[in-house]
């Protein structure tokens, strides 16, 4: 059975300037990244969570002198319920003035026709209502057509259309900083192992061979900096553990 915790605090830090990591703290839910405008304190943030976790994220943030009120662009890796859902309950909390929804194709599409057969994948045995949460369509940005996306001046993400583990799955490269936010692409090896970590391909939409392509494609970028949607993220030399997710994905065949 599921467990759900409202009030458990995210504790975040920062691990880049200007660059925050909150990790997951409970059952289906993902970490997030927010970056935050020096000047004007504006805030963007990387994926919601699973809605449940909101409070936490809240909480944790204003330790780190972060206003969720200053939230202004949220960008998301992927479709999926643990990264998503915390969009409801998000523009509930700010109505008037609601953030700018930044999403890929797929990603883009299903969230603007609110479909959740494809927002909670597979047969999880889990519901919107079971997170107190509503599906309805939102607006979103498509970031399809764009190649590039400034966040505040100092971070200029690529973005890279990377799916297997979803459909409507990308990578965020900021190549200067050399850091990557896959989404469920790619995770922290166990290099004591020499095992690579990668995100599931069973759910609808997902594919073993597309996602080792996209695991190839994002092993050729210079990466120091792994921020993952769950699990540990990697602060130095994230390349190899990529390049071990590669390895170890070629091992499987389909
Ligand atoms: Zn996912």
């Amino acid at each position: 059975m599921f467990s759900f915790s409202r009030e458990s605090e995210k504790r975040g830090k920062e691990i880049v300037r200007n660059l925050y990591y909150f990790p997951e703290n409970q059952m289906l839910d993902c970490n997030q990244y927010i970056i935050e405008d020096p000047d004007t304190k504006e805030l963007a943030l990387f994926d919601t969570g699973n809605g449940i976790s909101l409070n936490g994220l809240f909480k944790g943030m204003k330790q780190l002198n972060l206003d969720p009120i200053n939230i202004s662009k949220v960008f998301l890796t992927h479709e999926h319920v643990d990264h998503t859902l915390g969009l409801y309950p998000l523009m509930e909390f700010f109505r008037e003035k609601p953030p700018e929804i930044l999403a890929y194709g797929e990603t883009a599409k299903i969230l603007r026709e609110g479909d959740i057969s494809r927002i909670f994948p597979g047969n999880l045995g889990i519901k919107p209502s079971m997170f107190g949460v509503e599906i309805i369509p939102l607006k979103v940005t498509d970031l399809e057509r764009m190649k590039e996306i400034e966040v505040f001046s100092e971070f200029k993400f690529e973005i890279h259309y990377t799916p297997g583990h979803s459909l409507g799955s990308i990578s965020y490269y900021e190549p200067t900083k050399k850091i990557l936010i896959p989404g469920d692409l790619v995770f922290q090896a166990e290099l004591r192992y020499n095992i690579g970590s990668f995100g599931r391909y069973d759910f609808p939409g997902g594919s073993l061979e597309t996602l080792k392509k996209s695991i190839e494609y994002v092993s050729k970028l210079n990466v120091l900096t792994l921020l993952p949607g769950h699990m540990n993220i990697v602060e130095e030399n994230a390349g190899q553990h990529i390049a071990l997710a590669y390895k170890t994905i070629q091992t499987l065949h389909y």
